[in-house]
């Protein structure tokens, strides 16, 4: 689907790649063609692409990181926006001994923290290996090691297809396990622009150490190579990574894509994988979760665009 009528609007404000594969844009390395492809570099040129987009009747794709997304071989229809509108203004006091700092949607919530943190700001630090933006940790309610992006979120600005700029406070996004109104669609049509997050005064040595374990934790627990994290959400009381790993599947191999012998809640792409080794193995496990523990393993990682068989 390629609206020549955005293209020609699009072109004015920035260059368009046309049928870009998003494997060069997923931390999986996976994923068919996006018909149009941009890179949002400022707030205005990201609202002014979803506006034009949503006048030409064209549906839009935000990406983030691509560090939370399988997508699908025949790729996105319509116009893929990748969002690299990093910022981050603030921490300014707001009372008692709380700071606030906006953080631009499209920064990386690994790289504020490791910043903040460093500079002795308290309250993301947990968060230093999340590799993708602050909008997709909004999105999930990204979390780690016993915190989540609820904790520390105030509000989120966001924009939606008339171009209308709207603050939601955290209550409002009815943040849960993975997840919040944005990817259960109850908001659709709205980007996030920026988030607001709270901070306290701390201990930069103390804070250092602790981001030095988050490290060397990931480092010990986490497998290298093209991956796109936790594939399953953990079943309530349970752990997802142990199912599978009771199921039979440690380093079970499909096509081009691994069950991680390290991790086995991660899949990896092992080279030139394709989403449907991918699923293939997600359905494996999901089969037999089901058949041998009677429990739903659902996916955390989102699958987006064309080419997943029904089934
Ligand atoms: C090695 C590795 C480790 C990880 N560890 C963790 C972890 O410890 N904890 C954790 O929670 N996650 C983890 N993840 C998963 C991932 O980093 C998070 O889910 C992250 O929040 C996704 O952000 P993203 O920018 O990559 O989103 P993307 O994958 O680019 O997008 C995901 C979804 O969010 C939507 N979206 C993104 N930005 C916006 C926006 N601004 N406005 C509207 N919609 C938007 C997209 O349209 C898409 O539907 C890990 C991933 C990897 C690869």
């Amino acid at each position: 689907m390629i609206v020549h009528g955005l293209l020609k609007d699009i072109e004015r404000l920035t260059r368009v790649r046309v049928n870009e594969p998003l494997s060069r844009h997923t931390t999986f390395g996976i994923g068919g063609p996006a018909d149009i492809y941009v890179v949002a570099e400022s707030e205005e040129s990201l609202c002014e692409m979803v506006r034009l987009a949503h006048q030409h009747g064209v549906p839009v794709f935000i990406l983030g990181a691509g560090s939370n997304i399988l997508v699908g071989d025949g790729g996105i229809r319509g116009m893929v926006i990748e969002n690299n509108v990093a910022s981050i203004q603030g921490p300014e006091p707001d009372g008692d001994d709380r700071y606030i700092a906006r953080v631009g949607s499209g920064t990386s919530f690994a790289s504020v923290s490791r910043r903040l943190s460093l500079a002795g700001w308290a309250g993301v630090e947990w968060a230093v290996g999340i590799p993708g933006t602050i909008g997709g940790a909004v999105i999930y309610n990204a979390g780690a090691y016993n915190r989540c992006t609820a904790d520390v979120l105030i509000s989120a600005r966001t924009v939606d297809g008339d171009g209308r700029v709207r603050e939601l406070a955290a209550a409002d996004l009815k943040l849960a396990y993975r997840s919040s109104i944005f990817n259960r669609g109850q908001l659709p049509g709205h980007v996030v622009l920026s988030a607001d997050l709270s901070l306290t005064k701390g201990d930069p040595k103390a804070l250092a150490d602790q981001i030095a374990k988050f490290d060397a934790h990931r480092l010990m627990a986490q497998p290298r190579g093209q991956n796109c994290g936790s594939i399953f959400k953990n079943p309530e009381g349970q752990s997802a990574w142990s199912l599978v790993d009771r199921v039979g599947l440690r380093g079970h191999r499909i096509g081009n894509a691994q069950i991680s012998q390290i991790h086995t809640n991660f899949i990896l792409n092992l080279g030139r994988a394709s989403a449907a080794d991918v699923m293939a193995l997600i359905r494996l496990a999901q089969e037999r979760a089901w058949s041998e523990f009677n429990v739903k393993l659902e996916t955390e990682v989102s699958l987006v665009g064309e080419g997943f068989s029904e089934r």
